[in-house]
């Protein structure tokens, strides 16, 4: 194995991730200097018309969850965290997908575009292999599932780094208690977008909650990763022996405490991307309680590196339904530099800024 040690030169280095088993090529630049990253910021909207503020909650879709520890109404003020249907689903419940007709992208019989003009002959062999059923070259089904948004405070708050430990644990809190209201997803994806460049298209501090009819790829992948590590090693957990030897060279470790440990990941994508995973292995994150001091440590140590809150996605590893050799965690990738043709075409990033090199950063930066 490469030594990490390589990294201190320019020279480009290919790292697995252990989890994915996917590349990542270090490139660092020697421009790639902390100061060198364009930190992108937003203007601020403000709250005057913002949906998610109290005293608004009729500016949304009717909510399905909220945290009033004092009682009251739904729908009204005394919240501390409220859930809500996203207003522009990704996913659809039954009924609602039924009556937009899902039934498929097939288009409609004798349409004249194929037919007018655009083959050279009746002997084009576009022609000859036109038939009438393939279905499995034009896959579709309705996409069955939920589209949730929950909101982190009743104040007007853009970032998590700006909420209070008492918010930040409700927040937390809130996701699991909404991912474990949907038992029959295939896989419950909680993602949070922060900053108009990270696809954030309303400020208020909030995350969205897809769950999906279906395991995602990548995750699919990594459990199957795990399990095999597990048989392989009669019953270590793959990703509580990174955190073993994580803690032992300490190169990447950022900080630990009681519950979980936050890492730059040994074979980081971009720059500054940071991982929170609980000490004890547990396979869902919602069925377990710790973290959220370490993800709000996470949050608030990259508002200080970078004078801000950079803009940001976050999302949740669980296991997906059924499966137990996992071990949950929440990635974090500040949006620092963008993805271009190489990264779109292969599937495998170029990180200009190596992870040993962000953890030292960070560590300087850590909160009190
Ligand atoms: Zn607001």
């Amino acid at each position: 194995m490469a030594s990490s040690s390589a990294v201190t030169t320019a020279a480009p280095e290919i790292r697995i991730d252990q989890l994915t088993g996917l590349r990542t090529i270090l490139a660092p630049g020697r421009a790639a200097r902390p100061d060198n990253f364009q930190i992108k910021r937003s203007e601020p909207k403000g709250a005057a018309d913002c949906p998610f503020c109290e005293g608004h909650e009729d500016r949304t879709p009717p909510e399905v969850y909220a945290l009033r520890p004092g009682g009251g109404d739904t729908d009204a003020g005394g919240w501390r965290t409220r859930v809500v249907p996203n207003l522009y689903p990704a996913l659809a419940d039954g009924a609602s997908a039924e009556a937009g007709g899902a039934g498929g992208p097939a288009p409609a019989a004798g349409s004249p575009g194929a037919e007018a003009g655009a083959f050279a002959s009746s002997g084009d062999p576009l022609l000859a292999s036109r038939r009438a059923g393939e279905p499995d070259l034009f896959s579709a089904r309705p996409a069955h599932g939920a589209h949730e948004v929950v909101i982190h405070s009743p104040r007007h708050v853009t970032a998590m780094a700006a909420l209070d430990e008492g918010e930040f644990d409700a927040a937390v809190a809130t996701w699991r208690e909404r991912m474990r209201a949907h038992p029959d997803a295939s896989y419950r994806q909680l993602i949070v977008n922060e900053g108009g460049g990270a696809g954030a298209s309303l400020e208020h501090s909030h995350a969205q909650l897809y769950a999906l009819p279906f395991v995602p790829a990548a995750v699919a992948r990594e459990r199957e990763r795990a399990g095999a590590y597990a048989e392989r090693t009669a019953g270590s957990g793959l990703l509580s022996d990174v955190l073993v030897e994580e803690v032992r060279r300490g190169e990447r470790l950022v900080a630990i405490d009681d519950e979980a440990a936050l890492i730059c990941p040994w074979a980081s994508r971009s720059p500054f991307e940071l991982r929170v995973l609980p000490r004890r292995q547990t396979a869902s994150f919602e069925d377990d309680t710790v973290g959220a001091a370490m993800i709000r440590t996470a949050m608030r140590v990259l508002a200080a590196r970078f004078d801000g809150p950079p803009e940001l996605n976050l999302w949740v590893r669980t296991a997906p339904r059924g499966a137990d050799q996992f071990h949950w965690h929440v990635d974090i990738a500040p949006r620092l530099t963008i993805k271009a043709g190489f990264e779109l075409s292969t599937g495998i990033d170029i990180n200009i800024y190596p992870p040993e090199r962000a953890a030292a950063d960070l560590r300087e930066s850590l909160p009190d």
